[in-house]
């Protein structure tokens, strides 16, 4: 029971990117797309510093809601009493342009595709999985559970 009462505990989380602060907020658990794979943290966590990958961010906040955001990469660094997100773009599901992304997703498999001298293939690597990324967690409906 003291145990339970203990988990749902909140600590506040930062969720910056360069367009600024997308989030300020208490948060009750949160799962980040670590690179080494995906890392839940509820409070009371290990500090850490980690790198983080393109995907997905959840937050459970105290009234229960999940919210979600597309990452593409960034640092983590979870405190004692706080954690804090540096993301180097990131935006909310809702907030998520479909069109955009399936344009940029269509952009970068044409330029992987000709493989000419020239072409970043690395670069071209990360733009499709950005917006794949984007895409996947705009299009779902019901991936909230992995929080769970
Ligand atoms: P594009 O080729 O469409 O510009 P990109 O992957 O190059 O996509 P980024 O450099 O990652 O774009 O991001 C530039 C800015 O545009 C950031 O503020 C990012 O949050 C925003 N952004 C990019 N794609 C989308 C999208 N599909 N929906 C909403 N915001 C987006």
């Amino acid at each position: 029971m003291a145990d339970k009462a203990n988990n749902r505990s909140s600590f506040p989380v930062s969720v910056v990117s360069p367009d600024g602060e997308l989030f300020r907020e208490e948060a009750t658990s949160l799962v980040a797309p670590a690179v080494d794979g995906y890392l839940g943290v509820m409070k009371g966590h290990a500090p850490l510093i980690t790198i983080l990958d393109i995907g997905e961010l959840l937050i459970r906040t105290p009234d229960d809601h999940i919210l979600s955001l597309a990452i593409a990469g960034g640092f983590m660094e979870v405190r004692r009493d706080q954690v804090l997100i540096l993301c180097d773009h990131a935006e909310f599901k809702e907030d998520i342009d479909i069109a955009r992304a399936s344009e940029a997703e269509k952009r970068a498999r044409e330029r992987l595709s000709k493989r000419f001298k020239g072409v970043d293939i690395e670069r071209g690597e990360v733009a499709l999985r950005k917006a794949q990324n984007r895409l996947r967690i705009a299009r779902r409906k019901e991936r909230e559970k992995l929080i769970e």
